[in-house]
């Protein structure tokens, strides 16, 4: 598929209206939390005085997202498909990223070739490849992007969809034991409402595998990630959605110069109703002092991007 002439043009963005309460806790009060730009336009962060929830104010329509991830998001990674998954598959950060997943999930939750996985946004399908070689499991992806969806097929995964929100309305009963959103769930426009139709199509005591970007080390503030959470945040989601956290591990990032940083928040949950939750504890200025000491080495940081650019050159999935 030729993407050259939708990337001559600029994706268009589209913003809904504003947010007037926090979509998670319903607070009114926000704090201003930094902006990106992207194209001609600007994009501000508010950060919820009660949760926490750092997101995208206005949001951006998901229409718009939908046009991006299928023909822009993969292009900026897709040099040549066939070379990028031979390298991928064997070694690199995306082969890391893969045994890492896999090894959290196989690890806590007892997997057969009988078991059920779902991954939401499976990219190339590094995880559920991984899983399927090892265990025999049943694999199944949701992923927009048309590249991702021809590698996906090669591999022997099976693309039940492109759109995780629809699938979700639409296959509600249709039962998984497992459903990964690795390093995707902050790329939903609405967390709520994804992790509830996840839920739907959960069996009972079926498990959710999350991981998202740490915003008090790493920050990730950028087009792709309408929402930022803390571990504290992401728990009140879960409880909030039906979830109760089992095991959480923090990954300090595969590559070695990134070791001081814990970049990453993992989380398995299993689907059981959790009552009487209450919501944590969140204080706009502690947070701001704990994301200062965690992004506290500036100097390392800008190293570690400039050693990902480099590696990008030479490593697409970096
Ligand atoms: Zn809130």
């Amino acid at each position: 598929m030729d993407t050259t002439k939708f990337l001559d043009e600029k994706p268009k963005i589209i913003f809904e209206k504003r947010f007037e309460q926090c979509p998670l806790c319903l607070e009114r009060e926000f704090h201003p939390d930094g902006n990106i730009e992207f194209n001609e336009h600007k994009l501000e962060y508010s950060l919820c005085r009660r949760c926490g929830l750092k997101f995208l104010n206005p949001p951006i329509k998901k229409d718009g997202y939908v046009n991006i991830y299928k023909y822009f998001f993969w292009s900026e990674f897709d040099i040549n498909k066939n070379k990028l998954k031979k390298i991928s598959l064997k070694k690199g950060r995306a082969h890391n990223k893969a045994i890492y997943h896999s090894g959290m999930v196989s690890e806590n939750i007892s997997i057969n070739e009988k078991t059920k996985i779902l991954d939401v946004g499976s990219g190339y399908g590094y995880l559920l490849t991984e899983l399927k070689k090892q265990y025999g499991c049943i694999t199944h992806a949701i992923e927009p992007g048309e590249q991702a969806i021809a590698v996906l097929k090669e591999s022997g995964i099976e693309h039940v969809g492109s759109d995780a929100d629809i699938f979700f309305q639409e296959n509600a009963g249709n039962v998984y034991d497992i459903i990964c959103f690795a390093s995707s769930l902050i790329n939903f426009t609405d967390p709520v409402e994804i992790l509830k139709g996840a839920n739907r199509n959960l069996s009972d005591g079926g498990y959710v595998y999350i991981q998202i970007n740490n915003p008090l080390a790493r920050g990730g503030e950028s087009l792709w990630h309408p929402f930022l959470m803390t571990q504290e945040c992401l728990e009140f989601l879960l409880k909030k959605c039906g979830f109760k956290p089992i095991i959480w591990d923090f990954d300090p990032s595969p590559d070695k110069k990134s070791k001081p940083f814990k970049w990453w928040i993992s989380v398995i949950a299993r689907k059981e109703p959790v009552n009487d939750f209450e919501l944590h504890h969140f204080n706009v200025e502690e947070y701001l002092e704990r994301r200062k000491k965690g992004q506290a080495n500036i100097r390392k940081t800008y190293q570690d991007k400039i050693y990902i650019r480099e590696k990008r050159k030479s490593h697409p999935m970096v």
